[in-house]
């Protein structure tokens, strides 16, 4: 089932005496292709658990339309939309068993949708099963860990079979052990399922990781939609580039002049395609190349070597934050007592930003 979002804006009425609105989401435009999970992705405040309440019909927009396939959502009450949510919190009946919480909303079901008993618990066992929780079906919520009690709220969200499985947040709550197994679980019960999903996190690492397509939001407005590897590689404008990645993308002041980009006094690539202008310089750190008579001249702070990749932690004049991250690969080997580290830069993991907009700047590198 696709989902689509047509030009779908909310506002709150403000809370203080101004008498500001506040646009939690606006004007949002897009598609959710059927079968696929996305993942909308910003920091605390972007409007993501309100896009999720509007798709779900827990909020109701200002303005804009919210289709499930040809239907038309947008005034229908949440439990005539076929969708399943799963929260952060869980939210299990503490006096139930797993078994009873599964089957609550089965045994809400009225009218040609009621469900005989039997039919009822074949269901809930098949939900269960897909989770992988189906030895536990006789314990309450509270004797089980939480990444097993995320899994009871999955299969509880599974369990009507919905058109739109929503998940707010639902790792947070976890350690991070349990938080990396069970968004490859959720991964792998979104594939076998084929059910359309969206899914709510503050986490980049997290949405790379899971989603088919990311939403990066901020303020209520989109950023930039695409799929993760892509929007990682090309970044629209500043904030993406700062968002997305571990550690993150090393921001510099720069400047082009007559074809060369300048880092400080550093002139450390030719290019084309851009006048001359103070740009905003991101590298990402598997961009540098330790060479000795590479072009940028940073002093060096330490050297982490973390297995397979060493991290170079060093400081430039001209970084806009107080060190400067590198992932270099095990082949170079660096000084540790040096003062000075020197690096060539890969054309393809620098991006410029326009100072003002902090929109991306295309160039060639020459
Ligand atoms: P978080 O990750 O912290 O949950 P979020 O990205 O999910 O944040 P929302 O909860 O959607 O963000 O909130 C978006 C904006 O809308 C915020 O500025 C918030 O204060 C505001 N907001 C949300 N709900 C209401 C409400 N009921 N009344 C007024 N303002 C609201």
């Amino acid at each position: 089932m696709k989902v689509v979002l047509d030009h779908l804006t909310k506002k709150f009425p403000s809370r203080n005496k101004k008498g500001d609105t506040v646009t939690a989401v606006s004007d949002f435009c897009f598609e959710v292709p059927d079968g696929s999970l996305i993942g909308l992705l910003g920091p605390s405040g972007c409007g993501k658990s309100t896009a999720l309440n509007l798709i779900c019909g827990l909020e109701k927009p200002t303005s804009g339309r919210i289709f499930f396939g040809d239907d038309d959502v947008t005034n229908l009450p949440p439990e005539n939309r076929g969708v399943g949510l799963v929260f952060q919190n869980y939210a299990l009946y503490p006096h139930l068993t797993v078994r009873q919480n599964i089957l609550f909303p089965l045994q809400n079901l009225k009218g040609k949708d009621r469900l005989s008993k039997a039919e009822m618990l074949k269901k809930a066992d098949e939900a269960a099963k897909l989770v992988q929780i189906e030895q536990l079906m006789d314990r309450k919520p509270s004797e089980m860990s939480g990444g097993q009690q995320q899994r009871v709220a999955i299969a509880r969200a599974l369990v009507k079979l919905p058109r739109v499985l929503l998940l707010d947040e639902p790792l947070s709550n976890l350690d991070a052990r349990l938080r990396l197994q069970t968004r490859e679980e959720i991964r792998r019960i979104q594939r076998d399922t084929g059910i359309t999903t969206i899914f709510v996190t503050h986490d980049q690492e997290e949405a790379m990781s899971i989603s088919d397509l990311i939403v990066v939001m901020k303020a209520g407005v989109i950023q930039q939609i695409g799929k993760p590897q892509e929007v990682y590689d090309d970044p629209a404008n500043l904030f993406v580039a700062k968002f997305l990645g571990t550690p993150p993308i090393n921001v510099f002041e720069g400047r082009v002049a007559g074809g060369k980009l300048f880092l400080g006094e550093d002139e450390v690539l030719r290019i084309t395609g851009v006048d001359d202008q103070a740009v905003w310089v991101g590298v990402r750190p598997e961009g540098f190349i330790p060479q000795e008579a590479g072009p940028l001249g940073c002093s060096l702070a330490g050297v982490e070597v973390m297995g397979r990749d060493t991290s170079v932690v060093s400081t430039h004049p001209a970084a806009e934050s107080v060190s400067i991250r590198s992932i270099i690969t095990a082949e170079h080997r660096i000084d540790r007592d040096a003062e000075t580290v020197r690096f060539a830069l890969k054309p393809n993991k620098v991006f410029l930003f326009r100072r003002d907009s902090e929109e991306r700047i295309p160039f060639e590198a020459v």
